[in-house]
C-alpha cells in the first residue's frame, strides 16, 4: 500500500486579476479624493492631481477585466502606459501635499521619457518591454520617494510615514521585477512579472491592497491637516494673527500650572491703545487695521514666547505674562509702554507713533483668570483717568 501525501493546498494568486483588481481600488482611490470638499487652495490642488493620478491607474488596469491575450497586445500596452501615465501624475500630487514643488514640466518630461524607453524597447521583444518597463517604474518610483521625502525625514503624522514606506515599498518591488525580467531566460510572461510563485504571490497581495492603503492614508493626512487649520481658525484672531479669547481660556489653564510648577507668577496685563479713534478718523479704517497689527508685533517681540498675547476686543489686548515677581511684572509693563510710545508704525504715509494705557494685575493664588482680568480693567480705567500712556497696578485680588 503506498501512502497518498497531499500537502497544503498552494494559494494561487494570478496576477492578472490582482491588476485588475489593483485598477479597481485605484478608481476607488481617486473617488475617495474627489470627495474632498476643502478651501484651502493648496490642499485642494494636491488632492485634485492625485485623484486625476489615481483615475488614470485604475481605469487603464481596470481595462484588463476585458481580457488580455499576450504581453504586447492592446490592452497590456495601454495598462503600462497608463500605469507609468497614473504613477508620475500620483506622485505629483503626493509630493504637492509633502510640500515639495515639482515642476510640471520636469515631471511630464519623465513620464515622456519612461514612455519612449518602453516604446523603444517593445520594438525588441516583450521582454525587453518587460525590463524597460519595470526599470522606468523603478525610477519613476524614486521620484516619487524624492518627492515624498518631506513625509519620510519630518512627519507631521503617522500616516504620512506610511505614505511614504509604502512609496520605497514600491521602488523596492518595482527594483526587484527589474532584476527578475534581467535573469529570465525564455519567453516573455503576460503579466511582465517574473520570479518564484512566492515573490508573484506578494506583488499581487501589494498590488490589489496599496492604492486603498495609498488613499486612507492620503485622506487622514488631510483630514488632519484640516482639523489642525480649524483649530487655528477657531484660536485665532484673523487681523492680527494673536490668540483670540477662546484661545486664552483653553491655553491659561497650562500656564498657570506650568508657571507654578517652575516657581514663577504670572501678570495678567489689560493693554488698550490711547485715542485710537483719532486714527480710525484721520488716517482711515485700514491704517488704523496696520496699527494693530504692528501692536502685536511688538508685544510679541518683547516677551517670551511661552507669554499669551490676546486680542481681547477692538483696539484692547490681554497678556498673560510669566513673571519672578510683582516688581520684575511691573517692569515688564513699564518696558512694553515705552517700547510702543517709541515705535514708529510704518503705515500708508507718515509713519504714526500711538501710545498705550495698560492696567496690570498679579494672578493671585488660586485665583481665576477672570477675577485678575477684572482687577488689571479696573487698573486699566485708572490708567486712563490719570492721562493716558501710562501703566497702573491693581489691588490684590
Ligand atoms: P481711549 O484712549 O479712551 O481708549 O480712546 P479710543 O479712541 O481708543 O477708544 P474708543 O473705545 O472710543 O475707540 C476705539 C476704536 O477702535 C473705535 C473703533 O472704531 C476702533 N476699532 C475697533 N476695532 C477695530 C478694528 O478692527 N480696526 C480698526 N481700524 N479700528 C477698530
Ligand atoms: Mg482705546
Ligand atoms: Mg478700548
Amino acid at each position: 500500500m503506498t501512502a497518498l501525501v497531499v500537502g497544503p493546498p498552494m494559494l494561487d494568486i494570478d496576477l492578472l486579476t490582482t491588476y485588475v483588481i489593483c485598477g479597481a481600488a485605484s478608481c476607488a482611490g481617486a473617488l475617495m479624493t474627489m470627495l474632498v470638499r476643502t478651501s484651502d487652495a493648496g490642499l485642494a490642488g494636491a488632492l485634485r492631481t492625485a485623484s486625476a493620478g489615481f483615475g488614470l491607474l485604475g481605469l487603464s488596469l481596470l481595462q484588463l477585466v476585458f481580457g488580455v491575450s499576450g504581453p504586447t497586445s492592446p490592452p497590456m500596452l495601454l495598462a503600462l502606459a497608463g500605469t507609468t501615465v497614473g504613477l508620475g501624475i500620483l506622485g505629483q500630487g503626493l509630493a504637492r501635499l509633502a510640500g515639495t514643488h515639482l515642476s510640471g514640466p520636469l515631471v511630464a518630461g519623465v513620464i515622456g521619457a519612461a514612455l519612449l524607453a518602453q516604446g523603444l524597447a517593445l520594438q525588441a521583444g516583450a521582454l525587453a518591454l518587460s525590463v524597460a518597463y519595470t526599470g522606468s517604474l523603478t525610477l519613476m518610483c524614486a521620484g516619487v520617494t524624492w518627492g515624498v521625502r518631506g513625509f519620510l525625514l519630518r512627519p507631521r503624522h503617522v500616516a504620512e510615514w506610511l505614505i511614504a514606506l509604502s512609496m520605497v515599498g514600491f521602488l523596492l518591488s518595482y527594483g526587484l521585477r527589474m532584476a527578475l525580467a534581467l535573469a529570465h531566460e525564455g519567453p516573455a510572461s503576460i503579466h511582465h512579472a517574473y520570479g518564484p510563485p512566492a515573490v508573484l504571490r506578494l506583488l499581487g497581495i501589494q498590488y490589489g491592497v496599496m492604492p486603498v492603503v495609498v488613499a486612507t492614508l492620503l485622506l487622514s493626512v488631510v483630514n488632519t491637516r484640516l482639523a489642525a487649520q480649524i483649530s487655528h481658525q477657531a484660536m485665532t484672531d484673523e487681523l492680527t494673527g494673536a490668540m483670540n479669547r477662546r484661545a486664552l481660556r483653553q491655553q491659561a489653564p497650562g500656564l498657570v500650572s506650568r508657571s507654578l510648577a517652575s516657581g514663577e507668577s504670572l501678570a495678567a496685563l489689560l493693554l488698550d491703545i490711547d485715542h485710537f479713534k483719532q486714527v480710525n478718523d484721520t488716517r482711515g479704517h485700514a491704517v488704523g487695521d496696520e496699527v494693530l497689527r504692528q501692536v502685536v508685533e511688538v508685544l510679541r517681540s518683547q516677551l517670551r514666547p511661552e507669554a499669551l498675547v490676546t486680542r481681547f476686543g477692538g483696539e484692547e489686548f490681554a497678556l498673560l505674562v510669566p513673571v519672578r515677581d510683582a516688581a520684575a511684572a511691573q517692569r515688564v509693563a513699564e518696558r512694553l509702554r515705552a517700547t510702543l510710545a517709541a515705535h514708529d508704525i510704518a503705515v500708508a504715509g507718515p509713519p504714526l507713533r500711538v501710545t498705550t494705557s495698560i492696567g496690570l494685575a498679579m494672578l493671585g493664588p488660586d485665583e481665576p483668570l477672570e477675577s485678575a482680568l477684572r482687577r488689571a480693567d479696573q487698573a486699566l480705567y485708572l490708567a486712563k483717568q490719570g492721562g493716558r500712556n501710562r501703566v497702573e497696578v491693581a489691588g490684590p485680588g
